[in-house]
C-alpha cells in the first residue's frame, strides 16, 4: 500500500498490519461468521479477544497482580473526574501543571476538592517542567497528579516523580507504550487509546487495587473504579471493537520486541527531527532541551508567513496533519509507534527542501 504518512496527534496511525489484519478478519473473525463488533461481549469469542489483549498489555508493561487493568469509555477526559472522585478521600490531591492537558485535569478537580498546583509552567509559557526540587507537594495529599508527555505543549517528563508520599497518577495518554515503565512507581495510569493503542472511544486504566472501592458520596456506579474491576470491565456493554484492535496493537508491539524496541525507535526518530530542527535556521523548537517530547514535536516557522505554504506542499508530499494545535498554533509533528522511521526521513527531508526554497 501507499499510504501517505500521517503526523496526526490523534486519532493517530495505527500500524498498517494491524489495519490488513482487521480487514482480513472484519466479516469472518476465525471462521466465527461474524465480524468482531456483531459478537456478544460475553460470549466465549469475545472473552477470549479480551482476556488475550489484558494479558499482552500486562506483559508489555509488566504489570504486577496487585494491579486491575480496566478497558472502559470516556476517554481522558472522563479520567479527569474518575480520578477525584474514586481516590480524594480527604478531599485534597496535588496537582503539577505542564501544559493544556494538566492545566484541563486540574480545572476538573477543582470540582471536587482542594487542589494544589504543586508546580506551574505557564507563567513562562509550558515550555519546561519544573524542578521536583521546587515543587510544593503535601505528603497527606490524596494523591499527585501529573502529565508525562503534554501533546499540545511537546514537553515531556524524562523521568518519573520522586516518592512524596501520595500514590502518583499519570495521564500516559500520549506517551503509553512508548518506552518501559516502572508501573509499581504509581498509584494510577490512564490513557485515552487514540494515540499509541488503538482507536477512540477506548480508555485504559491501570490501578492499584488497594486504591479502589471508596468513591465519593453519589458517585455513579460507571465512574466507581471497583464496579469496573469488579465486572472485568463488562458492567455495561464495552467498546468491543476498539479493545480488540488495542490487542492486535499490543501483539504487532510484541511482535516489533516490545518496548524496549519501541523506545529505540522512538528515540531514534525524534532525534532525527529534533537534530534537523536545530540545525535549520527556518525551524525552532520552543521546548526547553531537557525535556522535548518524543511523542509530539512542535515546531516554529522564522518566517510565520510560510506556514500555510508549507502545510500545503507537505501534504502534496504524502505529509498530513502538521499543523500545530489552535492553541499555540506552529506545526507540529506526531511520532506515535506506528509512525515509521521512513515518515520522519520524508519529513526530515521536506523540511530541508523546503527551506532551501524558501526564497
Ligand atoms: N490527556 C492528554 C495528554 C491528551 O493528549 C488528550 C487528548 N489529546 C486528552 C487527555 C483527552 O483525551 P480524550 O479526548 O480521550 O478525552
Amino acid at each position: 500500500m501507499n499510504r501517505p504518512y500521517n503526523f496526526s496527534p490523534g486519532p493517530a496511525v495505527l500500524p498498517e498490519s494491524v489495519l490488513l489484519q482487521a480487514a482480513d478478519e472484519m466479516t469472518d473473525w476465525h471462521g466465527s461468521g461474524m465480524s468482531v463488533m456483531e459478537m456478544s461481549h460475553r460470549g466465549k469469542q469475545f472473552m477470549s479477544i479480551a482476556a488475550q489483549a489484558e494479558s499482552d498489555l500486562r506483559r508489555l508493561l509488566a504489570i504486577p497482580d496487585e494491579y486491575a487493568v480496566l478497558f472502559i469509555q470516556g476517554g481522558a477526559t472522563s479520567q479527569f473526574a474518575m480520578v477525584p472522585l474514586n481516590l480524594m478521600r480527604q478531599g485534597r490531591a496535588d496537582y503539577v501543571n505542564t501544559g493544556a492537558w494538566s492545566k484541563k485535569a486540574i480545572a476538573e478537580a477543582r470540582r471536587f476538592g482542594q487542589v494544589n498546583v504543586v508546580a506551574d509552567a505557564e507563567p513562562a509559557g509550558f515550555n519546561h517542567i519544573p524542578d521536583q526540587d521546587d515543587w510544593r507537594s503535601r505528603s497527606d495529599a490524596d494523591y499527585l497528579h501529573y502529565t508525562p508527555n503534554e501533546t499540545i505543549g511537546g514537553v515531556e517528563f524524562h523521568w518519573i516523580p520522586a516518592d512524596t508520599g501520595a500514590p502518583l497518577v499519570a495521564d500516559m495518554s500520549s506517551c503509553i507504550l512508548s518506552r518501559p515503565i516502572d508501573v509499581g512507581r504509581f498509584g494510577l495510569i490512564y490513557a485515552g487509546a487514540q494515540k499509541n493503542i488503538g482507536p477512540a472511544g477506548l480508555t485504559v486504566v491501570v490501578v492499584r487495587r488497594d486504591l479502589i472501592g471508596w468513591t465519593r458520596s453519589g458517585t455513579p456506579s460507571m465512574l466507581a473504579y471497583a464496579a469496573h474491576a469488579e465486572s472485568g470491565s463488562m458492567l455495561n456493554t464495552p467498546p468491543t471493537f476498539a479493545w480488540y484492535i488495542a490487542g492486535l496493537v499490543f501483539r504487532w508491539i510484541l511482535d516489533q520486541g516490545g518496548l524496549e524496541a519501541m523506545a529505540l525507535r522512538n528515540q531514534r526518530k525524534s532525534d532525527t527531527l529534533y537534530k534537523a530542527i536545530d540545525a535549520s535556521e527556518l525551524y525552532h523548537s520552543p521546548v526547553a532541551d531537557d525535556c522535548r517530547s518524543r511523542m509530539n514535536v512542535p515546531f516554529i516557522l522564522a518566517e510565520p508567513e510560510l506556514e500555510a505554504r508549507f502545510l500545503s506542499e507537505a501534504a502534496e508530499n504524502g505529509l498530513l496533519n502538521l499543523k500545530g494545535h489552535r492553541s499555540v498554533g506552529g506545526m507540529r509533528a506526531s511520532l506515535y509507534n506506528a509512525m515509521p522511521e521512513d515518515g520522519v526521513d520524508a519529513l526530515v527531508a521536506f523540511m530541508g527542501d523546503f527551506e532551501r526554497r524558501r526564497a
